[in-house]
């Protein structure tokens, strides 16, 4: 249910207007835009009776969400969620690259890395220090180490840092080291890690799962929201399909769908929808055509001997020519990258 207050509402009515929704037994959620002041409600919020709520002073009116997401939804915030990193806004008009190895390697790969891509145009940096690798057999990351070297790179680079957060328990240790969480495909649907995440002050960058709708996107997100954290991006990273040219299928109606049903800022991964990297060039600049607000790029100093992923890695010129062809597709759609 969402409460959309009169614009002559003051804010003692609001604050009466949550007090008395909340002895209802009901959660609130107040979301204070330029245009309108909304308070959404979830939880039990079948017992309310719309009349009843009509009546408290300065509510214009009164809606019940269909949706199943409700903190989610345009509904319950009508105005695009800006998620703030240090210096940079995912967003806003322009398109954050965030970029870097799928795994750290080792100290020199990192730091190399993050020189690299911040000169050709990106604004955080990648890397996974704990992996979720389909084998046990292979590379797991080189885990709190690699998180050491995280941090020297965040510090000799001044990039913003992202990189996967696996389980509940990682969440604090992983937290002192990035800047935003990453909850990979394989684990949106881990309910335990995001409500850990929810309780979390940090941005979550949250991939859809492989075999995930959009809607159980969004309800994960959801997961991330009901418990107290608002800093969440979704990213679409393709889908499991028949198609086996690919690693999996970019669903690239994700983007304008998911942005017209969520407030959320809306990233896109063409590193691991494609699978191979001469397709991350094309797939970046149709996500770019179709509106995101960020990019995650797989990027390596020597792709053929990346200990993961390497065959959909660039190297640091392919990516500086990739920003470079990126800057008329997002000029032509008023953005800029
Ligand atoms: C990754 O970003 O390295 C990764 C494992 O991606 P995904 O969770 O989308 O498979
Ligand atoms: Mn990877």
């Amino acid at each position: 249910m969402i409460i959309v207050m009169k614009t002559s509402a003051t804010p003692e009515d609001i604050q009466t207007v949550i007090n008395k929704v909340e002895k209802m037994g009901v959660k609130s959620h107040l979301s204070e835009g330029k245009e309108k002041t909304i308070i959404g409600l979830v939880g039990n919020v079948v017992s309310i009776s719309e009349s009843q709520v009509q009546n408290f002073e300065g509510v214009e009116k009164v809606l019940r969400v269909s949706k199943p997401f409700k903190l989610a939804s345009r509904e319950f915030k009508p105005e695009k969620t800006e998620v703030k990193v240090n210096g940079v806004s995912f967003g806003q008009k322009k398109i954050i690259l965030i970029a870097g190895p799928c795994a750290v390697e080792s100290r020199e790969q990192i730091l190399e890395t993050a020189i690299r891509v911040k000169e050709a145009g990106a604004s955080i940096l990648r890397g996974g220090a704990f992996k979720p690798r389909t084998s046990p057999y292979s590379f797991q990351g080189l885990k709190e180490k690699g998180l050491e070297f995280l941090a020297e790179a965040k510090e000799k680079s001044g990039l913003s840092i992202i990189t996967e957060v696996m389980s509940p328990e990682q969440v604090p240790l992983v937290g002192e080291v990035a800047d935003i969480l990453q909850i990979g495909a394989r684990n949106m649907q881990n309910y335990a890690l995001l409500e850990a995440a929810g309780k979390s002050p940090k941005p979550v960058l949250l991939k859809r799962g492989m075999m995930a709708t959009l809607e159980e996107l969004l309800m994960a997100a959801e997961y991330i929201l009901s418990n107290g954290n608002s800093k969440v991006i979704l990213c679409e990273r393709g889908i499991r399909t028949f198609e086996k040219y690919t690693r999996n299928t970019l669903d690239m109606s994700a983007v304008p769908l998911l942005t017209k049903l969520s407030h959320l800022p809306v990233c896109l991964d063409p590193s691991h929808a494609a699978g191979v990297r001469d397709l991350v060039l094309p797939l970046s600049k149709a996500a770019v055509a179709a509106g995101v607000d960020g990019l995650i790029i797989e990027v390596h100093p020597n792709p053929e001997k990346a200990l993961s992923d390497g065959a959909q890695s660039l190297n640091f010129d392919e990516f500086s020519t990739l920003v470079d062809k990126l800057k008329p597709v997002a000029e032509a759609v008023d953005r800029k990258v």
